[in-house]
This record gives C-alpha cells, sequence and structure tokens, in this order.
C-alpha cells in the first residue's frame, strides 16, 4: 500500500525577506546646526569644512555650511545657491 505522503503547505513565516538596502547619503561630517528650513532646503553647519559638489552651480566646495535639498544629503547645495535662493524666492 502507498503511504499518502503529507502535504506540509503552511507559509514559512520565519524568512523574512530582506528589504533592499538603499543607499542613505549622510553628512560629509558632523552637523553641529541645523537652521529652520527655508522652503525645499535646509541649510546645515558642519563641524568641520567638508568638501562636496553643489549641485546647483556644480562647484567642488569646501565649507561649513551646506544646505541640501528635501533633506536629503545626496542633494546638496553651496551656501551662495542657497542665499540666491532665498533671494530669488522673495
Ligand atoms: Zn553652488
Amino acid at each position: 500500500m502507498a503511504a499518502v505522503s503529507h502535504q506540509n503547505s503552511a507559509i514559512d513565516v520565519t524568512s523574512i525577506p530582506e528589504a533592499p538596502k538603499a543607499k542613505i547619503a549622510t553628512p560629509p561630517s558632523k552637523v553641529i546646526k541645523q537652521y529652520k528650513p527655508q522652503g525645499q532646503w535646509t541649510l546645515h553647519r558642519l563641524a568641520s569644512s567638508s568638501e562636496f559638489l553643489c549641485l546647483q552651480c556644480n562647484k567642488r566646495k569646501k565649507a561649513k555650511l551646506i544646505a541640501i535639498r528635501h533633506n536629503q544629503w545626496d542633494d546638496l547645495c553651496c551656501n551662495a545657491c542657497y542665499g540666491l535662493k532665498l533671494s530669488k524666492a522673495k
């Protein structure tokens, strides 16, 4: 007689699929001050001057003041461009 094999159809809930790791950009240096957001932009003061690429003027900058858009550290803006934006916004 053929034994009826027991089919285990239970879903294994212990294996949680790993969420894809989003690459989160971080500040190039320690943020010591965060200014009030102005529109999409938030200005930050870093503990030390850091090199970064301003995506507004496309220039490499070295500064303590860096503005970021939408709180994302992959969309950086130098203090000069940030100032221009604020003056244009008025
Ligand atoms: Zn700039």
